[in-house]
């Protein structure tokens, strides 16, 4: 095309789409290896009750330390782990190293993250069960945050493993609710036990009265089916008085706590006296 339209600014733009793909290229090639080179290591962030500031649990967040590059964003690799099947061998070392971990931790539920391409595969709900075992955690710790976008692509067998973690006695959290391909039908045929509102409607709590509207309607929704909500992005003090008025169940953010590396006994005694409480 460069050549039939000799403009400068499309050369350019294709020397661009050139270098992203090859840069591409390349990081899918270093995921492969991420593993064995000790590249990965998991953070963790808080989540609390909106009402007391109690500890709720943690959420395990991968971050990938390019020998290179340095710190590369999840929102940037794992899409290219997922299109190329690594976030398969991936997600099983976030599961067992989030699981492993919380083990030793006094208590406290651990959510750990899971692709739409781990949900997908056959076997995903014996290796939930396989990685239980061998990390000894008690099921009722673990709970699972799967997107709306996961799962889209083969709803019945989607339906089906999760029915069956579920059974396993696993928590399941529908996570960013209300950013995507939201449905209220999700919710009704999956069989979640939180819902996770995205972050966008919490930043627009104090001046967007649209945003606020649906937090409202959202909490309403979870109180009539019984399934409790949290809120994500928490950052300031006024968003959290909101929430509390408006009877939200959790909460989870920066103000709250950033995700940190420690993760272990020590970390859940200092995050018991939590930063931000709305008690008293
Ligand atoms: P997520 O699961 O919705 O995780 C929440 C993201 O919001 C995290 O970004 C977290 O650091 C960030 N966050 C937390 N509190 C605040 C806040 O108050 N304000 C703002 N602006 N951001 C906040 P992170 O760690 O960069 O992860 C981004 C996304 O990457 C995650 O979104 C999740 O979809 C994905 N991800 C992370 N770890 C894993 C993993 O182990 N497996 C899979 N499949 N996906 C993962
Ligand atoms: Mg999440
Ligand atoms: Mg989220
Ligand atoms: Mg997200």
């Amino acid at each position: 095309r460069a050549k039939i339209v000799p403009d400068s600014s499309v050369c350019f733009y294709e020397k661009e789409m050139d270098e992203a793909a090859r840069e591409r290229k390349s990081l899918r090639a270093d995921l492969l290896r991420a593993i064995e080179l000790g590249e990965f290591h998991l953070h963790y962030q808080v989540q609390t009750l909106v009402t007391t500031g109690e500890v709720s649990g943690y959420e395990a967040l991968l971050r990938w330390n390019h020998r290179e590059r340095g710190a590369i964003s999840p929102e940037e690799f794992i899409p290219i782990a997922e299109e190329s099947g690594s976030i398969v061998e991936i997600g099983e070392w976030v599961l067992r190293t989030a699981c492993s971990n919380a083990a030793s931790w006094s208590g406290g539920k651990i959510a750990v993250n899971v692709s739409g391409v781990q949900l997908a595969r056959a076997d995903f709900a014996e290796k939930v069960h396989a990685i239980l075992v061998e990390t000894g955690l008690s099921p009722s710790r673990l709970e699972l945050e799967i997107t709306e976008t996961a799962l889209i692509a083969d709803k019945v067998r989607a339906l089906h493993t999760l029915r069956r973690i579920r059974n396993l006695g696993v928590a399941i959290a529908i996570d960013d609710f209300g950013a995507g391909y939201s449905s209220l039908e999700t919710l009704r045929a999956f069989p979640f036990s939180k819902i996770k509102l995205d972050r966008s409607f919490t930043r627009g709590l104090e001046r967007d009265a649209q945003a606020k509207a649906i937090v409202r309607a959202v909490l309403a929704l979870g109180k009539s089916l019984d399934i409790p909500v949290l809120a994500e992005g928490v950052e300031t003090v006024s968003q959290l008085e909101i929430l509390r008025d408006e009877s939200c169940d959790e909460a989870q953010g920066y103000l709250i706590g950033r995700p940190g590396p420690s993760g272990g006994a020590a970390n859940l005694n200092v995050a018991l006296e939590p930063a931000v409480s709305l008690a008293s």
